[in-house]
């Protein structure tokens, strides 16, 4: 992977041997994420995307506090996914003026955070609207609110579509009308609209016709609404290569178009803030899952490599998080990086499920007891989304009756 250096056989992360990192770490298995990758990625953005564009990141990709106080000096604003991330924003220093809050199902006392701090919340239901009104009305502050707009068409070739059709994320566009006559009649503070179709998408074309959908469509919808647009946010959606064939996503035609709709968009609206939110594309290649391998044994002519970490922390990498058919992420033996692939193997966990499979078939040098085990392309949806940590959402309790 391109991302990383090498020096003879171990790989470096920031100029850092994976040998050393692992004491650096204290134990196996480990997450390193790269902010010098990181902060590459966002200097390639800004390259080619139009300046006027303003850069969020989706705190959900990965919540860590540090990533996310790194993040907060590289973007210009943090979107997050849940009460326990509008934490770890605000915590940042982040004002909650460029803080969002989208998703569905918040809860109260999550409202009343955002409200309270002045996040902008992207409301997805009714309900939801009633609720901010009464949390508004009983703190004495008046909500900040975005309508997360369901659009009437799909992004094609999205890894995960998020938007069109029926969904349980944002207001259906035919429902939006209705909405922004509410946020009228309650007196919140009306901020603009929030389209997000979808995530993991390599398809320049596609990802084209999704923004000219969501210009046109925030057009139409401004229409409806009392109060200027402040802001609006075009979803992100950029992919990253994790699969044999996939290539990064070329941002030229992407940038050019952009500038055009958004040339357009303004000389209609004034000067609406334009923002695009990403996360597996900021931080999903600056990451590597590391971790040891802990014994080796043959099995009826196939070679097993058994690790000690697993699906239990890499939900992603075992392909049970999204992934119709299960395809292997890029791995390598971090400390034999010059060693020629020999024969494939099977890179499993400790879980007792045959699901607990990091790679399967994968042609590796020969591998021995205490070699580390890399997994690429893990700086998002990684860690945090292994799964019961997803969206920092806070754990279940257990009772015995
Ligand atoms: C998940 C999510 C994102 C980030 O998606 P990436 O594919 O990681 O860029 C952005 N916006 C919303 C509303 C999301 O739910």
């Amino acid at each position: 992977m391109s991302q990383f250096q090498c020096n003879g056989d171990q790989l470096l992360v920031n100029g850092h041997p994976l040998n050393l990192l692992k004491y650096h770490a204290g134990q196996t298995p480990f997450y390193a994420y790269d902010r010098s990758v990181i902060a590459q990625k966002v200097r390639l953005l800004r390259h080619k995307l139009p300046t006027a564009l303003k850069l969020h990141y989706a705190v959900k990709a990965n919540p860590m506090p540090a990533v996310v106080n790194f993040m907060r000096e590289q973007v210009d604003g943090l979107d997050v996914a849940s009460g326990n991330e509008l934490r770890t924003a605000l915590n940042s220093g982040l004002d909650g003026h460029q803080i969002s809050f989208a998703g569905p199902g918040k809860q109260s006392q999550e409202l009343g955070m955002a409200v309270a701090t002045q996040t902008t919340v992207n409301v997805e239901s009714f309900n939801e609207l009633e609720k901010l009104r009464n949390i508004s009305d009983e703190i004495g502050v008046r909500a900040r609110v975005a309508v997360r707009v369901n659009p009437n068409f799909e992004l094609k070739s999205s890894g995960m579509k998020m938007g069109g059709g029926a969904q349980q994320f944002g207001v259906d566009a035919e429902q939006v009308p209705e909405m922004l006559q509410l946020i009228s009649e309650y007196g919140l503070h009306y901020r603009g609209l929030h389209i997000f179709t979808g995530s993991q998408n390599l398809n320049e074309d596609s990802i084209l016709t999704a923004h000219r959908g969501i210009f046109e469509l925030a057009t139409q919808l401004q229409q409806g609404a009392k109060s200027d647009i402040e802001s609006l946010n075009i979803g992100g959606g950029l992919g990253i290569p994790y699969f044999p064939g996939e290539t990064p996503i070329h941002l030229e035609a992407i940038g050019e178009q952009l500038n055009e709709l958004m040339t357009q968009f303004s000389d209609q609206h004034g000067d609406c803030e334009i923002a695009m939110e990403l996360g597996r594309y900021l931080v999903g290649d600056a990451g590597i899952y590391v971790c040891e391998v802990i014994d080796i044994k043959q099995s009826r002519g196939t070679e097993f490599i058994v690790v000690n970490g697993g699906l239990h922390q890499h939900l992603s990498a075992s392909g049970n998080f999204g992934q119709v058919i299960r395809k292997n992420y890029p791995v390598a033996i971090g400390n034999k990086m010059q060693q020629a692939p020999e024969k494939p193997v099977q890179i499993v966990g400790p879980l007792c499920t045959p699901l607990d499979l990091l790679a399967n078939k994968y042609k590796l040098p020969k591998v021995e007891i205490g070699d580390l085990v890399v997994i690429y392309q893990s700086g998002a949806y990684g860690y945090s989304a292994s799964p019961r940590d997803f969206l920092s959402h806070p754990h279940p309790v257990e009772i015995l009756i």
